[in-house]
C-alpha cells in the first residue's frame, strides 16, 4: 500500500468555488511528492485535506491503507508533521526549546533532545550557539521559517506536509536548504508532500512532481525528468 492514496477527491467551498476537482494521486513510502502550479489551483486545499484541516466534498483519502475519515483528526495530526509559511513558534520559548518540545513530550531525555535540536538547527542553516538561545521574535522571518522546519523534523514524523516551507528564505540560502532538506528526508525515510509555486524548487526536491492547473485539476504527474522531457 502507498503511504497516501487520494481517489476521486474534490473540494467545493461553501461559496461554490471548486478548489480541487476529481483528484487521483498516490504517494509512496519515503517518497517526496511536490504539488506545483500557479496560485489558486488547489494545492494548499489538497494538502489540508490530507491532515483533515479541510474535509473533501467528494472522494476518499487513505493513509497507510486506512480511510482518514475513520480516524480522530487530532490523533491523525499527531502523526503528521505540518510546516506552513506562518510558523507558529512558541513566543516565550527560546528557539532551541521550540525545537525540543515534541521530543521531550514523548520522553526523549533533555540532553539528547537538545543535541538533536542543535543538529537540526545547523541543518537548516542556523547557528545553534547563536540562534538557539534567542527568542523567535529576535529572528528574521526566513530564520523563523527554518526553525519551523527543524521543529517539524525533530518530531520524526513518518509523513510531513509542507506548504511553501522555504517561501521567506532568501534565494541563495534557499537552494542549499532544499538540497540539505532532501538529503535529510531521504536519510530519515520521511514521506513528504510539499506545495510550491516555484517549478525550480519542485524539480530540485521532488521524486515526483504533480502539476496542478486552473480549476484544481491535475495536468500531469511524473518524475522531474519526465516533466522536463515533455514541457
Ligand atoms: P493554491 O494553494 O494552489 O494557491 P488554494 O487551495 O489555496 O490554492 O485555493 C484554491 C481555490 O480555492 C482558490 O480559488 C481559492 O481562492 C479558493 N479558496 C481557498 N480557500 C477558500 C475558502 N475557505 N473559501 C472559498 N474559497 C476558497
Ligand atoms: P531573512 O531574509 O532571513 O528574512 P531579514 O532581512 O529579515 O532576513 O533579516 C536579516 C538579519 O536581521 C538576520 O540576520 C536576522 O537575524 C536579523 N534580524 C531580523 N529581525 C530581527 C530582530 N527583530 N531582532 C534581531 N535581529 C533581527
Amino acid at each position: 500500500t502507498p503511504m497516501i492514496r487520494l481517489s476521486g477527491v474534490g473540494k467545493r467551498y461553501a461559496d461554490g468555488t471548486v478548489a480541487v476537482h476529481d483528484l487521483d494521486l498516490e504517494v509512496g513510502r519515503g517518497e517526496t511528492l511536490v504539488l506545483v502550479g500557479p496560485s489558486g489551483c488547489g494545492k494548499s486545499t489538497t494538502l489540508k485535506m490530507i491532515n483533515r484541516l479541510i474535509e473533501p466534498t467528494t472522494g476518499t483519502i487513505e493513509i497507510d491503507g486506512r480511510d482518514v475519515t475513520g480516524v480522530d483528526p487530532v490523533q491523525l495530526r499527531r502523526g503528521i508533521g505540518y510546516v506552513i509559511q506562518q510558523v507558529g513558534l512558541f513566543p516565550h520559548q527560546k528557539v532551541v526549546d521550540n525545537v525540543m518540545t515534541v521530543p521531550v513530550l514523548v520522553g526523549t531525555s533533555r540532553s539528547q533532545a537538545r543535541s538533536r535540536a542543535e543538529e537540526l538547527l545547523a541543518m537548516v542553516g542556523l547557528e545553534p550557539d547563536v540562534h538557539g538561545p534567542r527568542y523567535p521574535h529576535q529572528l528574521s522571518g526566513g530564520q523563523r521559517q527554518r526553525v519551523g522546519v527543524a521543529r517539524a523534523l525533530a518530531a520524526d514524523p513518518p509523513l510531513l506536509l509542507m506548504d511553501e516551507p522555504f517561501g521567506a528564505v532568501d534565494p541563495v540560502v534557499r537552494v542549499r536548504l532544499q538540497e540539505e532538506f532532501r538529503e535529510l528526508a531521504q536519510r530519515l525515510g520521511t514521506t513528504v508532500v510539499m506545495v510550491t509555486h516555484d517549478i525550480d524548487e519542485a524539480v530540485r526536491m521532488g521524486d515526483r512532481v504533480a502539476v496542478f492547473a486552473e480549476g484544481g485539476r491535475l495536468a500531469q504527474v511524473g518524475t522531474p525528468l519526465d516533466l522536463l522531457a515533455r514541457p
